[in-house]
Formats: structure tokens, C-alpha cells, sequence
């Protein structure tokens, strides 16, 4: 008998992939955490039964998660990663050379050593001397930092559990104070087809906070609606003005210079969602 994982998108709509083993299913102290192999998208991370990554469509979330904060800031040394622990967006951080320490700060260490143990092409950048790892509350590190970093990324989970104070105006109103006085803040902010109202609430709240607010996309099939959003806040750089000499050869599978610009050009229903 075959079996499947199911994500139920929303009450009425999911999608389901064919589970060839399941590794572990267990609860940790905040969430639901399942690890398995499937047939098409290799091992998958499932937290409070929520595709969180899998090994075949990952790339595209973290270089975009990624590179685009990166390239927009001229010379990223100190950089901040709130959620995150599957590694991805680290291993991707550690390919700028500018970069002299990345601190990764996940409130589920389980969340940590699973993926090092199953996703290890993800969680390959864990062992470089640039990365710092904390296992705390990513909205009271945020609260404790001042001036810290030059670029922060939030892969946080959806607005459930532990990550619903990432979704407030408090916490975006912080990661201003947390960043350098040029500093450059991302966040992943859901689907425009099932929520829209995250979308137009974290856009208009980080608006009212950064002088550069933008919302980029990426499409990852394994997410809900398969076009994923990201909101930028920034305190002087404009990713839409990014210099071409900036940008440097490194190896991507999704990410290029001409990515970087067009994941702003959104189809109207997106961006109506920033008016
Ligand atoms: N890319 C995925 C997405 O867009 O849905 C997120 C992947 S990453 C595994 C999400 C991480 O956020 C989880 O490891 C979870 O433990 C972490 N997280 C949730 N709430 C958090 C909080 N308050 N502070 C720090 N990390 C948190």
C-alpha cells in the first residue's frame, strides 16, 4: 500500500506527494516535525504539516532569499538569518566572499540536527567558521540587537505557532533597529492566491517603517500556489538600482542578475496587493 503526504493548502485545495519512508514524525517542544523520502521531490521537511523544503525545489527559495538582500547592499559583512535551520539560506550567504559571519538564530534545534543528518546538500554550510548558530526566539534576539548586522533574512514559518510575532509591525519596527544604517531586511511573506492579506499587511506595516520597501517573487512548486512572495525593507539601497558590477560569478541554479531585477516586475494582482 502506497502512502502519501498531503498538505492541505487551504481548507479546500492541497497538494500530495508519495512518501517513500519517513524518517522521523515526532513533536518537538513548538512544532509538528516530520522528515521523509518521496518519490519526486527527494527528502522533504515537514513542520506542523506544512512543506517547509525538499531537496529538488529548495534552491530557488534560498538563493532568493538570499542573494537578492545581498547584492541590493554594496558590502555585507555581518548577517542574520531568523528561522532557517535547514541551512539553506546559510550555505547560500557563505558564497560572499564580503561576508565575515553569519548568525543563524532558529528556535528548534531539532529542526537543526535533523537536517544536517538528512538534508546534508542543504545543511552544508553549518560547518564553516562564519557561521554562529543560536537556539532561541528569534523575536527577542531580534529586541536584544542594535546595529548589528548589515543584512537580515527571515525564513521564519507561516504565521502560526512560534512564528507569529515575526508577522507584526513590533518585530519589523525592531529588525530596523538590528540593522547598520544602511542595513537591507527580507522576509518571506506566503502566497498572493491564498493570502493576500498577509501580503498587503506586512508590505504597508514594513513601509511605514523603511524609506525602500519592495515585494519580489519566486515560483516554488512545492509551496502553497507554487509563487511565493518576499518583502524587502531598506534603509538607503534600492535593489531596482543595483550597480551591474556588483554582481560577481557564483554557482545558482535559479538566481542570475537578470532574475534579480525581473522577480520585481509583478503580474497586476500582486501589485495591487502594494498600493
Ligand atoms: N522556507 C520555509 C518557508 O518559507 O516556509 C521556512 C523554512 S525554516 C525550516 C523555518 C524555521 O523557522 C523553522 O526551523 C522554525 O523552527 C523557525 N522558527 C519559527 N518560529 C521562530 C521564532 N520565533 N524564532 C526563530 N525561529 C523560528
Amino acid at each position: 500500500m502506497s502512502i502519501w503526504f498531503t498538505e492541505k493548502q487551504t481548507g479546500n485545495f492541497g497538494i500530495t506527494a508519495k512518501i517513500k519512508q519517513t524518517y522521523v514524525s515526532e513533536r518537538t517542544d513548538f512544532q509538528e516535525l516530520q522528515m521523509v523520502e518521496t518519490e519526486e521531490w527527494g527528502n522533504m521537511l515537514i513542520l506542523d504539516d506544512m512543506v517547509m523544503t525538499t531537496e529538488k525545489d529548495e534552491f530557488v527559495y534560498h538563493e532568493m532569499v538570499a542573494h537578492v538582500p545581498l547584492f541590493t547592499h554594496p558590502n555585507p559583512k555581518n548577517v542574520l538569518v531568523v528561522g532557517g535551520g535547514d541551512g539553506g539560506a546559510i550555505r547560500e550567504v557563505l558564497k560572499h566572499q564580503s561576508v565575515e559571519r553569519v548568525t543563524l538564530v532558529d528556535i528548534d534545534g531539532k529542526v537543526i540536527e535533523y537536517s544536517k543528518k538528512y538534508l546534508p546538500t542543504i545543511a552544508s554550510g553549518y560547518n564553516d567558521k562564519r557561521v554562529e548558530v543560536k537556539v532561541e526566539d528569534g523575536f527577542m534576539y531580534i529586541a536584544d540587537s542594535k546595529k548589528a548586522f548589515d543584512v537580515i533574512m527571515v525564513d521564519s514559518t507561516e504565521p502560526v505557532g512560534p512564528a507569529v510575532n515575526l508577522f507584526t509591525k513590533g518585530f519589523y519596527a525592531a529588525i530596523h533597529e538590528a540593522l547598520t544604517d544602511d542595513g537591507v531586511f527580507v522576509a518571506q511573506t506566503d502566497n498572493p492566491w491564498f493570502k493576500a492579506d498577509l501580503i498587503k499587511q506586512a508590505f504597508h506595516d514594513v513601509q511605514e517603517i523603511f524609506p525602500v520597501t519592495r515585494l519580489y517573487t519566486a515560483n516554488i512548486p512545492t509551496y502553497p500556489s507554487g509563487l511565493w512572495t518576499f518583502t524587502m525593507g531598506s534603509k538607503i539601497h534600492d535593489p531596482l538600482k543595483v550597480k551591474e558590477e556588483r554582481f560577481f560569478e557564483m554557482e545558482t541554479k535559479y538566481f542570475t542578475p537578470e532574475i534579480h531585477f525581473a522577480s520585481f516586475v509583478l503580474p497586476k494582482f500582486v501589485k495591487d496587493m502594494t498600493k
